[in-house]
């Protein structure tokens, strides 16, 4: 990460702008293609952490389809991928949503009994293949309660304890997600809580869901321990087993490009850029982290060092402290690394601010602008 060079091109783009590198994203998808012909296993795309209509072609030559969280990312997988799988997981489902839902998605998932009960004869009628969310109550993560589905009190999944054997009959599916951004020990871990607590269920199922949060396409992760899990249940259970990862889709393949556009001194020296923690790069105050820039350090460890924080009113607008080795200039482009995903999904024109440009990359077609945004699409959603 450290060595990334810049692209000429991207200092082409006089406004901020995320850039998808089309390169970097083939290569995540050629490493989960391998995971799923060797594993014998199908691979979703989550499109809560990335959805980018532009580039579901290319995903659509990998992956075998995409999941949702409700109606508008089940319509955009079935419209955008066409001719591959929707799954679609959403912890309550609407009468209204339920009535589109089942003429688009071929798999959904029920995140209660009462749900399923409800709305089974509508979704069998149609064809749709449903399952249950499973809460196997095994915290595999630590520090980020938010992102843990398994934390105490968490509406999300059954647990054993709810668990009603009797209502069985017509599923087809379990599913569970308790991953965030983990490596296959925590998988392990997972499976043989599932596999404790709900096994005895498993061999009368056609699928078993395994979630997202497996960080498959980092450099350290362990694909040897998921191909020889996802075997292994398949072959004990005789059930087909998906994976629905969101960040490895992505990971390290976007970068947000910026603008420093002033400093202000104040015992330390901040510098405003163009791009807001708040709207563009929300995890960054919500998990929280500090995204990489090319070519910085960390404060202090390099002769200039500056907090970067965005344009709004909101003080605590504060992206992170980093140095460099020269002196900024008024206008300097910034490049933040591994911008693709849970980035401009959740963007939000807070304080009137601009959405950046949507843009893709790659060594052969250069930049090609996806969309700009301008002052129709704030006011737009202002009623
Ligand atoms: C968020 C989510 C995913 C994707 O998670 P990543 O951490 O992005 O891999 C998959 N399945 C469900 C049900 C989710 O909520």
């Amino acid at each position: 990460m450290q060595n990334l060079s810049i692209p000429a091109a991207f200092s082409q783009l006089d406004s901020p702008a995320y850039i998808i590198d089309t390169d970097l994203l083939r290569k995540n998808l050629e490493i989960l293609a391998d995971v799923q012909k060797r594993a014998g296993c199908k691979i979703l795309l989550a499109q809560k952490a990335f959805s980018m209509p532009e580039v579901y072609p290319l995903i659509g030559e990998y992956l075998a389809g995409t999941t949702a969280s409700g109606l508008f990312e089940a319509r955009l997988g079935y419209e955008e991928m066409p001719g591959k799988e929707v799954h679609v997981f959403k912890p309550a489902y609407g009468e209204a949503e339920m009535d589109q839902l089942v003429k688009i998605a071929g798999h959904m998932v029920f995140n209660s009994f009462d749900q399923w009960m409800h709305f089974k004869d509508k979704a069998l009628s149609h064809g749709v293949s449903c399952g249950i969310r499973l809460n196997p109550a095994c915290s595999t993560q630590e520090g980020h309660e938010i992102y843990d589905p398994c934390a105490p009190g968490s509406r999300l999944g059954v647990t054993k304890e709810n668990f009603r054997p009797e209502l069985l009959d017509g599923l087809e599916g379990l599913h569970f997600h308790t991953l965030c951004e983990q490596n296959a020990d925590a998988l392990v871990t997972t499976l043989a809580a599932i596999e404790e607590q709900f096994g005895e269920y498993l061999p009368r199922m056609k699928w078993l869901n395994f979630g997202g949060g497996h960080h498959i396409t980092r450099p350290d992760y362990d694909i040897e321990t998921l191909v020889r899990e996802v075997r292994r249940i398949r072959e004990r259970y005789g059930v087909e087993v998906y994976l629905e990862p969101g960040e490895a889709v992505a990971l390290n393949a976007g970068f947000l490009v910026a603008h420093l556009l002033d400093t202000v001194h104040n015992g330390l020296t901040a510098g405003i850029l163009d791009v807001s923690a708040a709207c563009h790069m929300p995890d960054v105050l919500e998990m929280p982290y500090r995204p990489y820039i090319i070519g910085s350090g960390e404060a202090g460890e390099k002769e200039y060092t500056y907090r970067f924080g965005g344009p709004t009113c909101l003080a605590g607008d504060i992206i992170g402290d980093y140095s460099f080795d020269h002196q900024l200039q008024k206008g300097e482009m910034l490049v933040f690394t591994d911008m693709a995903i849970y980035s401009f999904v959740k963007n939000n024109t807070f304080n009137g601010m601009p959405l950046p440009i949507l843009a893709t990359y790659s060594e052969k077609d250069g930049l090609k602008i996806i969309r700009k945004f301008g002052y129709e699409d704030f006011r737009m959603r202002l009623g």
